[in-house]
């Protein structure tokens, strides 16, 4: 049994897990209690090509002005801002004592003054499938939020840019693709424009911090076997 009094955490990526159709509380508890989890590896292969179509974009803009592939119909883009990591990119939310954090992929900026959120993701682009969307989306308001207030600027536009491997017969069999010392893998680049609505993180700050604030960890998602053969682990690894 454990009482939570203290400050919840939370990246605008994991309160984005709230609004996911197969959110776990349970698993939402665990993770923003023991903080790390073992046996989480994610493959730093998808965070290197999200960090090589950063400096795509960046090169692009640096040597010909204005913004590549479609990035150009979210607005008249005059140019870019750095993106802050984590560590300053960050704002309280006193009603319900939580420091919510991010590190948005890139922030662009308009003629008109106000700015672009954008989060790059290496992943086939389906306009409709991505059942991870919902989660995306409370992603990017809450890069929205965090940049307004700290200034950065008006947030005019949010979007996702997918970056998506061409790995078809033909493309794999063009000379174009190799080279001296192995071979290039072209990305088709899609834009997923989302609607701005900061209104949708009150709830979910609201909902996050309730489920901190349990003394115990919930019941978990109906359906979902895992829990279940961690116990049987548990159980085996204690000879029972
Ligand atoms: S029920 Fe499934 S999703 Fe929820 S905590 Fe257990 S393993 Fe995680």
């Amino acid at each position: 049994m454990m009482t939570a009094v203290t400050q919840l955490r939370i990246s605008a990526k994991n309160l984005g897990e709230l609004a996911r159709p197969d959110f776990c509380p349970r698993c939402f508890w665990l993770k923003t209690h023991a903080k790390r989890l073992p046996f989480q590896i994610f493959p730093g292969i998808f965070s290197s090509i999200d960090a090589y179509t950063k400096r795509v974009i960046h090169a692009w803009m640096d040597k010909n002005g204005g913004a590549p592939f479609g990035l150009g119909e979210l607005g008249r883009i005059t140019g870019y801002i750095d993106p802050p990591s984590h560590h300053s990119f960050r704002m309280e939310v006193p009603e319900h004592d939580i420091l919510f954090t991010g590190a948005p992929d890139g922030i662009l900026t308009f003629a008109d003054g106000t700015i672009a959120i954008i989060d790059y993701k290496t992943a086939r682009y389906t306009k409709t499938q991505d059942k991870l969307m919902p989660m995306y989306v409370v992603q990017v308001n809450g890069y929205a939020a965090i940049a307004e207030h700290l200034n950065f600027g008006d947030v005019s536009k949010l979007a996702l840019v997918y970056a998506e491997p061409v790995t078809d017969h033909d493309t794999a069999a063009s000379p174009e693709i190799h080279t001296e010392d192995g071979f290039a893998m072209p990305f088709s680049v899609s834009i997923h424009p989302v609607d701005l609505d900061l209104g949708m993180l009150e709830p979910l700050y609201k909902r996050a911090r309730e489920i901190y604030d349990l003394p115990e960890a919930p019941d978990g998602r109906v359906g979902c076997e895992d829990c279940k053969k961690l116990d049987k682990l548990v159980l085996l690894a204690q000879g029972r």
